[in-house]
C-alpha cells in the first residue's frame, strides 16, 4: 500500500483492478502505468513527488500486484483488453476530464496503444513515455530496415536484437514461470540493486514472482502479431513527451529515430541512467512530468527550450561559479539556452546579477544570482545550505571561478601563492565537497565540471603557482571521478588554452611594480585578443563534456596540442617551458 493512498477496485472485462489515488481529485489527473515485471509500487517515489500538485492515480495492471488475473491467461493480455482496463480506470477516477498518461516499460508500450487508437480520443490530455516503444512503431522500424538494409541499418537491427534477448526467452512456454517462481524471483531484488543500482525500499513487492509469471503473457499475446502486422494508423492524438534513459540495457536510442512522424507534438528528453528510472531518478521524472502536464493544461505546445542539449538540461539545476564574466558567464548562458535553472555565483554581485538577468531572457527556466567568494569556506557552506533549501540539489556543478598569476617562482610571494591556491584550488575543493556531497547523498546522479587549464599539464617558467593550482584541480577531478563513478556522478576537468576573456586584465604579475604590471596586463590582453578564441566555444565544450561524461577536455587547438605532447613528447614540452614569453 502506498503511503497516504486511497484505494478502490475497478471491475472491467472479467478482472478487478486495484487502483490507488493520491492528491486532490480536483487537480489534473496523472495516471501512472507500470511495466514488467513490476506492480504500481514502482511509481511510489514519483507519485509522492507529484501528489502535491496533481491528482495521481496508479493501478496494478491485470494479473499484477493486487489486481486479479484473467482466466484463461492466454489471450487475456492483448493490447485491446489493456485499453479497456485503462478506459475503465480513467472513467472511474476522472469521468469529466481527460487524463495525463505516464508509462514506463510495458506501461509505456500499452500507453502507446491507448494514445494511438481512436476510441480513447478526448480521454488523454498528454502522454509521457519512458523505456517502452509502441509495438506498431517498432514493427515499422524493423520493416524499414529489412526492406533497405544499409550497413548502418543492419547494425541498428542487430544492436536492438541483442538487447531483446529476454523477449525471446519470455516466448518459451513454462520456463519463465518456473524461473520467476523459483530462483530468479528470489534473486531479482539483489540483481536490481547491483546491476541497475535500484535502491531498496517498498519495491519490488512480494507479488513479484506471480507478476512476472503472469506478465510473460504481455509478450506472448502481443509482440509477434504486432511486429508482423503493425498498424498503419498508429498516430498519437495527444502531445507526447519521450524520456530516453541513455544507459538502458534493453532498448536502443535509435528505436525512436523518426518518431516525430507518429507523434508530431513530441518533446524529447534524455537522461544518463539505466532502465528503472522511476526508482533511480524520481526527482527528474517528477519535474519533467510536472512541466509537461502544466504546459499542456495551459495550452502551451512548446515546453522545452530549444537550445542545443535542451533534451538533456531542461529544468536541471546548474550552479556556475565565476559566472560574472568570461567562460563562467558563457557557460551559464549555454545552460540557460538549454532551459536549465541557473545559479550564477560570483564575488562580483553586480556581474552575477547581470548574468542571471540575461540567462532568464535567453531561456533559463529560472535564474538566480549569488554574491559569494569561493575561497571563503563559511560563505560557501552558507551558499550550499541556501541553494539546497531554496532551489534543491544541484544537478550540474561548474567550479569555474579562478584568477591568473604570472611570475617566476622566486618572485612569487607566499601571499601570492596563498591567494591563487585559495581561489583556484580551495574554491574547487569547497564546491566539490559541499555540492558534491549533496549530489551523492541524494543518490540520483549528477555532474561536476572543474575548470582547470592547459597549464595543468603544460609546464611554464612563468606560471609555477597558477600551473600548480590547475594541476591540482586536474588530479582532484580525476580522483573524484573514480570515487563518484559508482554513484552515477561524472566529473570533468576542462582545460582551456588561451581564451579571450577578462582574466588577462585582472591577472597578477609577480615581481614587478604596479606600472609594469599594468603594461603586462595590457600586452597579454592584446595577445589573447589577437588569438581571439571565444569563451562561448569553451561553454559548448563544457555542455558536450557533461553529455558525453568526458574526463579531461582540452579546449583550443594549442591546448589539445600540448595535451598530446604531454603524453607523447614530454621532452619537447619541457623545452618549450623554458622559453621566456615575449612580455
Ligand atoms: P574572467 O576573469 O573573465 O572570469 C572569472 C570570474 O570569476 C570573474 O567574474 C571573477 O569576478 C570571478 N571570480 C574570481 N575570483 C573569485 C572568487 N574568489 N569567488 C567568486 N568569483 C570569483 O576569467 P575566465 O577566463 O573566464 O576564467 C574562468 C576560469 O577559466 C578560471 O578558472 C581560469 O583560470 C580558467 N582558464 C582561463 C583561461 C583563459 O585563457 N581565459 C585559460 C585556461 C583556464
Amino acid at each position: 500500500m502506498l503511503e497516504g493512498a486511497r484505494e478502490r477496485r475497478v471491475r472491467t472485462g472479467g478482472v478487478e483492478l486495484c487502483v490507488a489515488e493520491l492528491g486532490d481529485p480536483r487537480r489534473p489527473t496523472v495516471v501512472l502505468v507500470h511495466g514488467y515485471p513490476d506492480s504500481k509500487e514502482v511509481w511510489s517515489e514519483v507519485a509522492a513527488r507529484l501528489a502535491g500538485r496533481f491528482h495521481v492515480v496508479l493501478y496494478d495492471v491485470r494479473g499484477h500486484g493486487r489486481s486479479s488475473a484473467p482466466s484463461p491467461l492466454r489471450g487475456g493480455f492483448t493490447l485491446e483488453k489493456l485499453t479497456d482496463d485503462f478506459l475503465a480506470v480513467a472513467d472511474a477516477v476522472s469521468p469529466d476530464r481527460p487524463v495525463h498518461l505516464v508509462g514506463h516499460d510495458w506501461g509505456s508500450v500499452q500507453s502507446w496503444e491507448f494514445v494511438t487508437v481512436k476510441r480513447t480520443e478526448g480521454r488523454i490530455a498528454s502522454f509521457t513515455s519512458m523505456s517502452g516503444p509502441s509495438l506498431d512503431h517498432f514493427g515499422h522500424w524493423i520493416n524499414k530496415r529489412l526492406r533497405r538494409p544499409t550497413p548502418r541499418r543492419v547494425g541498428q537491427l542487430l544492436g536492438q536484437g541483442a538487447k531483446s534477448w529476454y523477449v525471446y526467452l519470455l516466448h518459451t512456454p513454462v520456463l519463465p514461470e518456473l524461473a520467476w517462481r523459483g530462483p530468479l524471483g528470489k534473486r531479482w531484488p539483489g540483481i536490481l540493486e547491483r546491476v541497475e543500482k535500484v535502491p531498496g525500499g517498498d519495491y519490488p513487492t512480494a507479488s513479484l514472482p506471480s507478476d512476472a509469471a503472469h506478465g510473460a503473457w504481455l509478450y506472448r499475446d502481443n509482440v509477434r502479431p504486432r511486429l508482423r502486422r503493425p498498424r498503419e494508423d498508429a498516430y498519437a492524438h495527444a502531445p507526447v513527451q519521450l524520456i530516453t534513459p541513455l544507459g538502458d540495457a534493453f532498448l536502443s536510442e535509435r528505436l525512436y529515430d523518426g518518431l516525430e512522424l507518429w507523434a508530431p507534438r513530441l518533446t524529447r528528453r534524455t537522461l544518463p541512467a539505466k532502465h528503472w528510472v522511476p526508482r533511480t531518478r524520481p526527482d527528474r521524472l517528477a519535474d519533467w512530468i510536472t512541466e509537461f502536464v502544466t504546459a499542456t493544461e495551459d495550452g502551451r505546445s512548446e515546453t522545452a527550450a530549444n537550445g542545443k542539449y535542451a533534451d538533456r538540461f531542461g529544468g536541471q539545476l546548474v550552479l556556475v561559479t565565476g559566472a560574472g564574466s568570461g567562460i563562467g558567464r558563457a557557460t551559464a548562458f549555454a545552460f540557460a539556452e538549454a532551459g536549465a535553472r541557473v545559479v550564477a555565483v560570483d564575488r562580483d554581485a553586480e556581474a552575477a546579477a547581470r548574468t542571471a538577468e540575461l540567462s532568464r531572457l535567453i531561456g533559463a527556466r529560472a535564474a538566480w544570482a549569488e554574491a559569494v567568494d569561493v575561497s571563503d569556506e563559511q560563505a560557501m557552506e552558507k551558499l550550499a545550505a541556501r541553494v539546497a533549501a531554496e532551489y534543491g540539489v544541484v544537478d550540474v556543478l561548474v567550479n569555474n571561478a579562478g584568477i591568473g598569476l604570472s611570475g617566476s617562482f622566486f618572485d612569487t610571494t607566499p601571499e601570492d601563492w596563498k591567494k591563487v591556491l585559495d581561489v583556484n584550488l580551495w574554491g574547487v575543493i569547497h564546491g566539490c565537497r559541499l555540492f558534491g556531497r549533496q549530489m551523492a547523498e541524494r543518490g540520483q546522479g549528477g555532474h561536476i565540471v572543474n575548470t582547470a587549464s592547459a597549464a595543468a599539464f603544460q609546464p611554464s617558467r612563468v606560471l609555477p603557482a597558477y600551473g600548480t593550482s590547475k594541476a591540482a584541480v586536474l588530479m582532484l577531478s580525476e580522483c573524484l571521478r573514480a570515487e563518484l563513478a559508482d554513484r552515477g556522478i561524472g566529473v570533468t576537468a576542462i582545460c582551456p588554452g588561451l581564451v579571450n576573456t577578462n582574466i588577462t586584465s585582472t591577472a597578477h604579475f609577480a615581481g614587478v611594480d604596479a606600472e609594469e604590471e599594468k603594461r603586462r596586463q595590457q600586452r597579454t590582453a592584446r595577445l589573447y585578443g589577437a588569438r581571439n578564441y571565444p569563451p562561448e566555444k569553451v561553454a559548448d565544450a563544457v555542455l558536450e563534456a557533461v553529455v558525453r561524461n568526458r574526463a579531461v577536455v582540452p579546449v583550443t587547438p594549442e591546448a589539445r596540442g600540448a595535451h598530446l605532447m604531454s603524453r607523447f613528447a614530454p621532452r619537447m614540452l619541457r623545452r618549450l617551458a623554458r622559453v621566456k614569453p615575449p612580455l
